[in-house]
C-alpha cells in the first residue's frame, strides 16, 4: 500500500497538452492489460496465499481495494485481447481487413466476448468493427453491430453448441447453467472445492499430530468435531442453485426470505423449498 501512496504523490496537477494527456491515457490502457495478466497469474498460481490471504477475493479486496468481480472481468477481457492478437497475427491473409489495432479497453473486450467465445470469430468481429470505424478504435456498440454482421454472414447459427461444450459458464449443482447475473456466484465453486480439500488435509494433520508424541494434550475428538462443523458449514453453505421461490423475478426476489434476496440458495435453503419451487428448478432450461 505504501507504494500506491508514493505513486499518487507523483501525479501532479500540471497543465498538459492534449497529446500529453492522451499519451498518459494510452500508457494507462496498456497497463490495464498488464495488471490483468498479473492478476491472472496470482489467481492461477495461488500467490495470494504467499501474500498472506486465504482467498483471491480477500486478496483483491484487501490488497488493492477492488472486488473479485472486477478482477475476474479484467482477466476475461485480457483473454479476449490475447485471442484477438493471436488470431490477427495468425490469419493476416484470411481476415477481411488488415488490423493493426487491438482492443484497448474492457468494454470493447466485453462486447467481443458477448458476441462470441470462438477466438477466430472474435478476431473477425474485431477486424470488421475496426473496418467499420474507418480504421479507428471502434466503440462497444460498433463492435456489437459488427458482430451481428459477422455472425449473419455465417451459415451456421451463432454457435450455440460450441458455447455449451467449450465455455458453458458456471452451472449449479443440478448441472444447469445459471443466468449471467449469478455467474460470479457460481464461479466460486472451485474455491469451495479447494477449501473442502484443505479441510480434509487439516483432518489428516490433526490425526497425525494426535497420534504422535507431541499431541498428548490435544483433544482429538473436540478438534475433529469442530472441524466437522466447519466442513458442514462449507458443504451446506456453498452456492447450490437458483432460488426456486422468487424464480428470476426481481420484484419477488426483493421480498424473498428463502434466498434472503440473493436469487440463489445454498443447500440448506434449497431444502426449505416447497414442491412448486423444486418443480420450477427442475423445469428450467
Ligand atoms: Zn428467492
Amino acid at each position: 500500500m505504501p507504494e500506491g501512496r508514493e505513486h499518487m504523490a507523483e501525479i501532479q496537477r500540471i497543465p498538459r497538452t492534449l497529446q500529453d494527456n492522451e499519451a498518459v491515457i494510452k500508457r494507462g490502457l496498456i497497463q490495464v492489460w498488464e495488471v490483468a495478466a498479473a492478476l491472472a497469474d496470482i489467481r492461477e498460481q495461488r500467490q495470494y496465499l504467499e501474500a498472506g490471504f486465504k482467498t483471491f477475493e480477500e486478496y483483491c479486496q484487501e490488497r488493492w481495494n477492488f472486488s473479485r468481480q472486477y478482477a475476474a472481468s479484467l482477466i476475461q477481457a485480457k483473454e479476449v485481447v490475447e485471442n484477438v492478437r493471436e488470431q490477427v497475427n495468425k490469419s493476416v491473409d484470411t481476415l477481411s481487413t488488415r488490423v493493426d489495432k487491438l482492443p484497448e479497453n474492457e468494454k470493447q473486450a466485453r462486447a467481443i466476448r458477448q458476441a462470441t467465445k470462438e477466438p477466430a470469430v472474435q478476431a473477425e468481429v474485431w477486424a470488421k468493427a475496426v473496418e467499420d470505424a474507418g480504421g479507428e478504435q471502434p466503440t462497444a456498440p460498433q463492435i456489437r453491430e459488427a458482430a451481428a454482421k459477422v455472425t449473419a454472414s455465417k451459415t451456421a447459427p451463432p454457435e450455440d453448441e460450441d458455447d455449451e461444450a467449450e465455455d458453458a459458464g458456471p452451472v449449479d449443482e443440478f448441472g444447469k447453467r445459471v443466468p449471467e447475473c449469478l455467474g460470479e456466484v457460481f464461479a466460486t465453486d472451485s474455491e469451495f472445492g479447494e477449501l473442502a480439500t484443505l479441510l480434509t488435509t487439516v483432518k489428516k494433520r490433526i490425526n497425525a499430530l494426535c497420534s504422535g508424541p507431541g499431541g498428548r494434550w490435544l483433544h482429538r475428538q473436540d478438534m475433529l468435531d469442530d472441524l466437522q462443523n466447519l466442513q458442514s458449514a462449507v458443504k451446506f453453505g456453498k452456492p447450490f442453485t437458483e432460488c426456486g421461490m422468487c424464480r428470476r423475478d426481481e420484484q419477488k426476489r426483493e421480498k424473498c426470505d428463502t434466498c434472503k434476496h440473493r436469487g440463489w440458495v445454498c443447500k440448506r435453503a434449497y431444502e426449505q423449498h416447497d414442491a412448486a419451487g423444486k418443480a420450477w428448478l427442475e423445469g428450467r432450461e
